[in-house]
């Protein structure tokens, strides 16, 4: 199939069949599973991953524009299509082959589930983490909390974070699939979410929880390298590029209401005050698509600003994407506040953008410190 004849199916499938999923979604609040066998079933779960794993092999920049589709979608629905089709990468560069056969190309087939484990409730998300392990033998006994965690209670592995007892700072972290139904692993279900309904997140306490060294991706010290390595920068292109396709479904809602919405006799399309507003709407998004889709050569490239531009695409397609489903509802009125408006949805879906792949405060620093220490 052609990238074009994808693009159209993709296209047609979010306008289609994943609005039905949309409305089911919002009113069961919850995610059912039928929906990931679809995904799976329709090959788009495995778009960016090799197609010597079984994936479809589409080139990074060409998958951010099928992502920017999937990202129009229901939350839930582009949550699953980023986190599967990004998540074999993390795993991807330091494991083995074996680990490559047991979790990174089933996780690409869809046959097994993998959620990033990384956020704790009581540390920093990185070097500040605190789930530790003491090591057995051939056996790691995992402590601590997290939470937050997307498919935390669904998925069959959790690529989850943690460091040696004792360690200190980046020195002595690691990176382990940690089997969902190990002993000692409390599961609790968070409470629901202002946006991305029904997707489940997971609120996780391990007590002394076994899990195999051979589990273990690279080496003692290499576990915020599996986090927030080579993996990172996709990851933040990804999310930045999302901002782009919610903003893009927020402003044809717009568009569609104001050109039917009459008041005082005329259409709201006839309102220069409306009319500036989807101006702005268009440009903004214009804007931040081009600063995505630079950041996404640069990465392709193998550019060293690769890392930084990320940061600059997520920060600026989070903040537009603020402005733009802020004026999308204010061109609704009132009526946009109510469920089952669909900009109502996408609001609140917005909203979430801005913790993904971290927050605006950890993008800048990141920036700055590429532009003052590093440069
Ligand atoms: C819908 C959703 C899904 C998520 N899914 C996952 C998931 O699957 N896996 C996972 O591991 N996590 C997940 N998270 C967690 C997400 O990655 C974190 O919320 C995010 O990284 C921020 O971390 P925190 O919540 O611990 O905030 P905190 O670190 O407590 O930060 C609170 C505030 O302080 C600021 N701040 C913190 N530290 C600094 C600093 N050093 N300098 C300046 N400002 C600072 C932050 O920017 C923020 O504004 C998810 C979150 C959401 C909302």
């Amino acid at each position: 199939m052609s990238f074009a004849a994808l693009k159209d199916e993709i296209a047609a499938y979010v306008a289609g069949p994943a609005e039905a999923w949309a409305t089911r979604i919002e009113r069961e609040r919850r995610v059912p599973s039928e929906l990931w066998d679809e995904l799976r079933e329709r090959g788009y779960l495995s778009l960016a991953a090799p197609a010597a794993y079984g994936g479809r092999g589409v080139p990074f920049t060409s998958y951010l524009e099928l992502l920017e589709l999937f990202s129009m979608s229901h939350a839930s629905i582009r949550m699953i299509v980023h986190v599967v089709n990004g998540t074999w990468r993390a795993m991807d560069r330091f494991a083995t082959d074996e680990q490559r056969q047991t979790f990174v190309i089933p996780s690409i087939q869809g046959e097994i589930k993998v959620a990033f484990t990384l956020t704790e409730p009581t540390a920093g998300t990185g070097a500040d983490l605190r789930c530790s392990v003491v090591r057995d033998g051939a056996t790691y006994y995992l402590s601590g909390e997290k939470h937050l965690i997307t498919f935390g209670t669904i998925c069959d592995y959790w690529l989850l974070f943690a460091r040696v007892a004792g360690t200190r700072g980046a020195d002595g972290t690691v990176a382990l699939l940690v089997d969902r139904h190990s002993p000692g692993a409390t599961v609790v279900e968070m409470d629901e979410s202002m946006g991305v309904r029904g997707t489940d997140h997971g609120h996780l306490i391990f007590d002394r929880t076994p899990v195999p060294v051979a589990n273990r991706l690279g080496a003692e010290g290499e576990g915020l390298e599996v986090a927030l390595g080579g993996f990172l920068t996709p990851s933040r292109i990804s999310v930045a590029m999302s901002c782009v396709g919610l903003a893009r479904r927020a402003h044809e809602l717009a568009i569609a209401y104001a050109r039917q919405r009459e008041t005082f006799g005329k259409k709201l399309t006839q309102r220069q005050a409306i009319r500036f507003m989807i101006a702005e709407n268009a440009t903004d998004i214009e804007a931040a698509r081009a600063l995505v889709m630079r950041a996404a050569q640069a990465w392709e490239d193998g550019e060293a600003r690769a890392s930084m531009l990320s940061s600059m695409s997520k920060l600026q397609a989070v903040e537009m994407l603020t402005r733009v489903t802020d004026r999308a509802l204010q061109i609704h009125g009132g009526i946009g506040f109510w469920q089952p408006n669909a900009i109502e949805r996408v609001y609140r879906d917005a909203r979430a953008q801005r913790f993904e792949e971290g927050t605006n405060e950890i993008q800048k620093t990141v920036i700055a410190r590429e532009l003052l220490e590093n440069a």
